[in-house]
């Protein structure tokens, strides 16, 4: 076989390389992060967190109407149990009672706005967290196919790798290293000749580089883009 020959097949061994590590690095970056349970999370929390709020509100009023509750009870048996016998204090404690009993009233309507509000909140919460634990099973089955499909594509690429050592132990250093070179600059280092052309950059290729592309012992390079030339 021709050295242009075993750097084809370099280049080929190489590509295919290339393909594997991108296609892993994609199942990495999915592995790393989904966007459905991230989104499922961020519902979940929101609904939480608008869930205990309401519940601290509503406990919070509960203690309000409780602790009016507490003053209102004995300044109701102090009206009616014949211990206040002065029309003065009777009428103030009358009074008191009223506005006592108004705020708890304005309260009570607090109360129950907010609870009717914490029911939807709750409702929400659950659909939140339904919808969360379903997010979690649809990711952990996407999980399990990506880490079986990233295990397949890393014996794939070792593969591939045993074949490249392999591939490189056929060609000499030099014209590896020169090989390397060119793709690291160029992407794709061997560039057919396409009539008198580099299909590499278009540029028209001298007649005197052309006969050495068939030389089978020499790598001929294109004079504009340095791609390794072969005749095919
Ligand atoms: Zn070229």
């Amino acid at each position: 076989m021709s050295l242009i020959n075993d750097i084809c097949t370099l280049q080929e061994i190489d590509d295919e390389v290339a393909g594997l590590e991108a296609a892993i690095a994609d199942i990495d970056g999915r592995l790393a992060h989904s966007e459905p349970l991230a989104a499922a999370e961020a519902a979940f929390a929101e609904a939480d967190a608008r869930y205990q709020d309401l519940r601290r509100s509503q406990r919070a009023l509960e203690a309000d109407v409780a602790a009016l509750d507490a003053k209102i009870t004995p300044e109701e048996k102090r009206l009616y149990d014949g211990s206040v016998r002065n029309p003065k204090e009777l009428t103030a404690i009358q009074h008191e009672l009223e506005h006592l009993k108004a705020q708890r009233s304005q309260l009570e309507d607090r109360l129950l706005a907010v609870m009717e509000e914490f029911e939807a909140a709750d409702a929400a919460r659950r659909a939140a967290e339904a919808a969360l634990a379903a997010a979690r099973r649809e990711r952990e089955q996407e999980v399990a196919a990506l880490e079986a499909r990233r295990a397949q594509l890393a014996s794939a690429l070792a593969a591939a790798l045993a074949r490249r050592a392999g591939q490189v132990d056929r060609i000499h250093p030099a014209s590896i290293r020169l090989y390397e070179d060119v793709r690291r600059r160029r992407g794709t280092a061997v560039a057919r000749i396409q009539g008198s052309t580099c299909s590499g950059c278009r540029v028209a290729i001298p007649e005197s580089v052309r006969r050495k592309a068939f030389d089978p012992a020499t790598l001929a390079q294109c004079p504009n883009c340095e791609r390794i030339l072969y005749v095919g």
